[in-house]
């Protein structure tokens, strides 16, 4: 039995009579091509927006527009493959009507508008509220490490230039007294001037390189920064993801009812304490909500970011980290004394009372500390409590906003693992489906205009598998 057989080459074929015969009606291109030609580009900050009526034409905005979104739609980001794509793929041959930009054009397109992007994300969340995608209750905020287009090799810290430099040091100390035996042995000796002759090379290479780097630690000083990257210089090492080393930290805000992205913006921080109140307040402005709660691992544990939560209409739930050296040492954590607000005391396992004895203010944070020396001197339970004297509990001064948090969190214990569920999806989704575990660009402007497209595309996706292409299609063209 032979093969199923493909059409010989040089055979004449009734192909279909439009290139939109070969588009189906349910292709997501078409909703690409009716989501944005119902954007205002002028608004949303894309350039060219209006064509000028003098020169060259150029590129229609809304072409190259399209084109991006089906490249990321489709794992395609780069724009030599996304040109390559212009000329083979029947799709973006629909899409873009034959058009066929070159590389540069797609590459500068991006980075023209890059600032314009985020506006576009926040048009299709718009969207999505309008077809009530959101359940606008509960957000779960995250953060993410994305590698950035700069090797581990190529990012110094102030301790890693320090520690080079004392390594250098050593190194032509080193070379230097062997080069001194050389000039102590007799000259004629067998290979004397060849080895001396490496051993100024070398001494001549470890200058060198202990001057850059010396001059590396100086500019590090100078600008005040932790740290420097040589090819992106806005990126940082993340030293919580050795797997990443080098990049940025994408913060999302997702809606738990279909795992939707609310708002994603991207930093060169490589901790997320500091960004739930930002994020949260963002997401809740974009839903059109008064209030909303929003839930985030510990690493978002901080005080006076869940305090300003409450502040701007987000009610925070966040698991308090077991941290700090009484639980390193095994004795009692600090939520097993008890306090009570209205004779401003804790009551300790021991059943004693720990009294305020100082009150010290660091950064604005003002801390109280509670002890009870004397009842601590005696004390049966202290190998469990202390290794000092007495155990001392400190209390921010807003703890108060921490303790209602932790009572929100007894009444709803199922909602961290609803967190888990929420933001495990989109990041699974951009970093294995859609491949985007690493930026392709450089500079925390162009990485925020990537990652606005990365989140876009990932929302496109649910909003397709949720609603499908049809009903998109009408909320487009309503
Ligand atoms: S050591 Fe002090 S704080 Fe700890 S249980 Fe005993 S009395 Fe209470």
């Amino acid at each position: 039995m032979g093969y199923i057989e493909g059409h010989s080459r040089d055979q004449m074929l009734l192909l279909p009579a439009s290139v939109d015969d070969y588009v189906a009606a349910d292709n997501p291109v078409r909703f690409i091509a009716a989501f944005v030609d119902d954007l205002d580009l002028d608004e949303l900050g894309f350039g060219r927006s209006r064509p000028k009526a003098t020169g060259r034409p150029g590129y229609d905005p809304a072409d190259l527009l399209k084109l991006y979104l089906y490249g990321y739609l489709n794992r395609v980001r780069s724009s030599r493959c996304l040109a390559a794509e212009t000329a083979r793929n029947l799709e973006v041959i629909w899409l873009l009507g034959g058009l066929r930009p070159d590389f540069r054009t797609i590459a500068d397109f991006r980075r023209a508008n890059r600032a314009a992007f985020k506006p576009l994300f926040r048009s299709f969340v718009l969207l999505c509220r309008r077809l009530d995608l959101f359940g606008r209750e509960l957000v779960a905020v995250d953060g993410t490490r994305l590698k950035a287009v700069n090797s581990r090799k190529r990012n110094f810290t102030r301790q890693k230039l320090a520690g080079w430099i004392k390594l250098a040091d050593e190194r032509i100390e080193e070379y230097l007294a062997r080069l001194d035996l050389a000039d102590r042995a007799e000259a004629e000796a067998e290979g004397a001037a060849r080895r001396a002759a490496v051993l100024t090379a070398k001494i001549a290479r470890m200058r060198e390189r202990r001057e850059l780097h010396s001059a590396m630690l100086a500019d590090l000083v100078a600008s005040g920064e932790s740290q420097m990257s040589l090819t992106d210089p806005d990126a940082r090492g993340m030293a919580t993801q050795p797997k990443v080393g080098v990049g940025y930290n994408a913060q999302v805000a997702v809606d738990a009812r279909h795992k939707l992205i609310v708002e994603q913006y991207v930093t060169n921080s490589g901790s997320d304490l500091g960004f739930l109140a930002q994020t949260a307040s963002a997401a809740r402005e974009v839903l059109g909500v008064e209030q909303i709660d929003a839930v985030a691992d510990k690493g978002y544990y901080k005080g006076e970011d869940i305090a300003a939560c409450e502040d701007v209409g987000v009610i925070p739930y966040v698991v308090r980290p077991q941290r700090g050296p009484a639980i390193n040492e095994g004795y009692f954590a600090k939520d097993e004394f008890r306090y009570d607000a209205r004779e401003d005391r804790y009551t300790c396992p021991g059943g004693q009372r720990l009294d305020p004895y100082s009150r010290s203010q660091k950064n604005g944070h003002v801390t109280i500390r509670y002890a009870n020396m004397r009842a601590c001197r005696d004390c049966a339970l202290k190998p469990q409590c202390a290794s000092g004297t007495r155990r001392s509990i400190d209390r921010w001064e807003n703890e108060a906003v921490l303790e209602r948090m932790a009572e929100r969190l007894d009444a709803r214990p199922d909602i961290i693992d609803r967190r888990r569920e929420t933001v495990e999806h989109p990041f699974g989704t951009i970093k294995q489906w859609m491949n985007q575990g690493a930026f392709l660009m450089r500079g925390l402007a162009n990485v925020n205009a990537e990652f606005s497209l990365t989140a876009l595309a990932y929302n496109l996706r649910r909003a397709i598998n949720i609603l499908g292409i049809p009903a998109l299609l009408r909320a487009v063209q309503a």
